[in-house]
């Protein structure tokens, strides 16, 4: 019986016309024939898969690995290439995002004649964006285990803590708890701080009377979690507060829009026009959100650019933000599952504004 997972591909291949698929990228080996190391190749036709790897991984490939036959090679090419001679593919494609220009010329040199590599996009991007149950649970797990370890330290966020430390102190509550990782490097972007998207954790004292914005997420069983809280050190500037309501507006908006069927360019708009008509337009620059599963960042992007349409099952964040230059900013991020009727968020840390002691 073949798989759900590899089904999609099957698709895929019939859709664009290919013999095979290559597939090299990290989170495609785990999705689809469960391999966890570092660096292996799986070959997949319409009829058969085949998993490479070198002498480092064959142990672990046989125990992990579902494919109907595993292969040892010396180089990569010279064993991928093998393979498709023995099968008799002739157009195979390749994860145009994943290979570089140099593994595929290799691979372009070593292969008869009759051989075509052709770089796949379009059909890959949807390959992991629907989840399956045990995908939400890992999901729901990581979002659920970095949440507790939030809460644990939130008391430590206080006027003259660093926001090096706090990180710190939040990634080791969340490796106490069993996570494998954290997700990305942490942000904690407090006062004038705050303005930056982006503020992985730096040298700068919390003082009384900053917001500060701490985005953060672990990994579990190889999937990861993603969440923004924006808390308030003290009384904030009056218009610091604005800007947090106006945040939470745009997200609840857009939390109420997500349904199957919506498209994610008009999820994004519902935040986006919210955030423009409250007149600050040109402070949320960023798109609405993005996928998440086994890699942080994955399909789909919710933005203004974005040509997908919600489906039930799919995971993606909604992040809205205003960032006021030298001033300060506010990023509220929660991850949903589009359901059959709305969306269920995965993330559970209470949103509304929030005032530590100072
Ligand atoms: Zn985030
Ligand atoms: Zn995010």
């Amino acid at each position: 019986m073949t798989s759900p997972r590899l089904q999609k591909v099957h698709r895929l291949l019939k859709d664009a016309g290919l013999d095979g698929f290559l597939f090299m990228n990290r989170a495609n080996l785990r999705y689809l024939c469960g391999f966890t190391g570092s660096f292996g190749a799986l070959l997949v036709t319409h009829h058969k898969t085949v998993f490479l790897t070198d002498s480092r991984y064959t142990t672990q490939a046989h125990q992990e690995v579902r494919a109907q036959q595993i292969i040892a090679y010396r180089l990569p090419a010279e064993g991928i290439v093998a393979q498709v001679e023995a099968l008799g593919l002739r157009r195979i494609g390749f994860e145009s995002e994943t290979l570089t220009y140099e593994q595929v010329q290799c691979l372009r040199s070593r292969s008869p004649a009759v051989c075509q590599w052709i770089a796949e996009t379009g059909g890959l991007h949807t390959l992991r964006s629907v989840k399956d149950a045990d995908e939400l649970a890992a999901i729901e797990g990581a979002a659920s285990l970095a949440a507790a370890a939030f809460e644990e330290v939130l008391h430590r966020l206080r006027p003259g803590c660093r926001e090096r430390e706090f990180a710190f102190e939040l990634e080791l509550a969340m490796r106490r708890r069993g996570a494998e990782e954290k997700a990305f490097d942490i942000i904690v972007a407090s006062g004038w701080r705050g303005a930056l998207p982006h503020g992985i954790a730096s040298d700068k004292l919390i003082a009384r009377g900053d917001l500060v914005t701490i985005d953060f997420g672990c990994r579990w069983q190889g999937y990861h979690s993603d969440e923004t809280v924006t808390v308030a050190v003290g009384a904030v500037d009056p218009e610091l507060r604005r800007v947090y309501d106006t945040v939470l507006e745009a997200r609840n908006r857009a939390l109420e829009g997500i349904r199957p069927g919506v498209a994610l360019r008009d999820i994004d708009a519902l935040a986006r026009d919210y955030i423009v008509a409250q007149g600050y337009g040109d402070c949320f620059g960023h798109g609405l959100g993005h996928g998440l599963g086994l890699e942080v960042h994955e399909k789909p992007t919710l933005s203004s650019l974005s040509d997908a349409v919600a489906e039930e099952n799919m995971v993606f964040t909604v992040e809205p933000g205003i960032y006021l230059p030298d001033r300060g900013g506010v990023r509220i991020e929660d991850l949903v599952c589009v359901t059959a009727e709305g969306c269920r968020c995965l993330t559970r840390l209470p949103k509304n504004f929030r005032i530590l002691p100072a």
